[in-house]
């Protein structure tokens, strides 16, 4: 049941919502105070939040603090009177708190704004959780160690394509997926991190760099010439970029799996390859030497100044996600996206957008110059047996 939960303290514009959410086949409780919001919360489960930001007695962000901390699932809806930049700042925050964010309203909003956001279907939780509703416990590393061992850390490949015709393919990155015997598939950010700080982050890379390869001679197997120039993408974090032999192992894996280094590529965030410049200039340029490609990721939220990025020698740039999705409403996020794209260009980068959740966004993105795009629009992350079936059902030059 679709049932929308409304917190504005304006309770004219509650009623106005309320109309126009049950025109929509909605559910709808309008709540105009905090206590009374969370009551609803609690007792009614909404499939939907329209959150307003300022209020007199509690500010949205504090909100959003609670929803985050109830760990809610709800997809959120942010609207207010203040300018697109607030509610982009808003729209972030909940992200990276977890929070499903399904869009942002400006005040005034029309029927149509309200619908095509209640139309859209909301983003799968963050979370995972038990059949009967129940939130995994905390992971530890013990955990973890002995599913890196168990070989439950297993990929999945979402496509990367060609930006102006999305029936070429240019590659797949490698997302690492714990399958947990009783939590089901556990999402990297939640032990990405966890693996970072104990000091599992190497075996767990390893165990993904074995399979990613594995995947990927399978690709050029079953199809031959056509996938030549395509590359499996694997994240790096910074701690990888200390291991001396990490360019020899790289190397002994490709020829081991008929790859050249080519084949591969290694995405690094901004803030990894700055971690240590010396080091890591000295290892990615060996990397790059040998012919693996490296991608810049997340670009445009870490601290990178451009000289040290003309430094590095990097062969993709990957815009992250949270401009792509910004694009359809604010200008700030299109501004950066048209600067990043051209740097990226001068510096003779692909550049990649990622994200891609509309063609509005991927129409943005080809009409800027952008190279590639990657995103729920083109094709959600896949199980490796899925890989042939989307090659052979969408046509093109596969
Ligand atoms: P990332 O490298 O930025 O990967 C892209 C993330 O965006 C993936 O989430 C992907 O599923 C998601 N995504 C793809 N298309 C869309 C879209 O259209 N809309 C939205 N909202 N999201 C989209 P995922 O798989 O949960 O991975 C999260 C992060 O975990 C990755 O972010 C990466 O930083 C890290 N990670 C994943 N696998 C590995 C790994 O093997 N090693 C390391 N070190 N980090 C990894
Ligand atoms: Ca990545
Ligand atoms: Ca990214």
């Amino acid at each position: 049941m679709m049932r929308l939960l409304v917190l504005d303290d304006d309770p004219d514009i509650g009623q106005t919502v309320r109309s126009m959410a049950e025109t929509l086949g909605y559910q709808c409780q309008v709540t105009t105070r905090p206590d009374d919001f969370f009551n609803a919360l609690d007792d009614w489960h909404p499939s939907h939040i329209l959150l307003d930001l300022v209020m007199p007695e509690m500010d949205g962000m504090e909100v959003i603090r609670h929803l985050a901390d109830r760990r809610c699932d709800a997809a959120l809806i942010i609207s207010s009177g203040l300018g697109g930049r607030v509610i982009d700042a808003a729209s972030r925050a909940a992200s990276q708190h977890q929070l499903s964010m399904a869009g942002v309203l400006v005040k005034p909003f029309s029927f149509r704004d309200l619908r095509t956001l209640l139309g859209r279907q909301p983003p799968a939780p963050p979370l995972p959780r038990t059949r009967d509703g129940a939130a995994p416990p905390a992971l530890t590393p013990a955990m973890l160690d002995e599913a890196i061992q168990n070989n439950q850390i297993g990929l999945v490949y979402q496509p990367k394509v060609q930006c102006g015709d999305d029936t070429v393919t240019v590659g797949f990155e490698a997302l690492a997926r714990w399958q947990h015997p009783q939590w089901g598939a556990i999402p990297p950010d939640r032990f990405i991190l966890l693996a970072e700080r104990e000091g599992l982050i190497e075996a767990l890379t390893r165990k993904v760099l074995i399979q990613a390869c594995a995947t990927m001679a399978g690709i050029r197997r079953a199809r031959g010439a056509a996938a030549d120039h395509w590359s499996m993408a694997v994240n790096l974090s910074a701690r990888c970029l200390t291991q001396f032999d990490m360019v020899d192992k790289l190397v002994t894996l490709c020829q081991l799996h008929g790859l050249e280094p080519r084949h591969l590529t290694l995405e690094l965030t901004e803030t990894a390859a700055m971690e240590d410049g010396v080091l890591a200039l000295d290892l990615l340029t060996r990397l790059r030497m040998k012919g693996f490609q490296l991608a810049i990721d997340d670009f445009g939220v870490g601290y990178s100044s451009m000289v040290q990025l003309a430094r590095l020698p990097f062969s993709e740039l990957k815009l992250d996600k949270a401009f792509v999705a910004a694009a359809g409403h604010s200008r700030e996020a299109r501004t950066i996206i048209r600067s990043a794209v051209d740097l990226g260009h001068q510096l003779d980068l692909k550049v990649i957008g990622e994200g891609v959740e509309s063609g509005e966004a991927l129409a943005f993105l080809s009409e800027v110059g952008c190279d590639f795009v990657q995103g729920y629009y083109i094709a959600r992350p896949m199980g490796k047996e899925a890989i042939g079936a989307w090659l052979d059902g969408r046509g093109g030059a596969g």
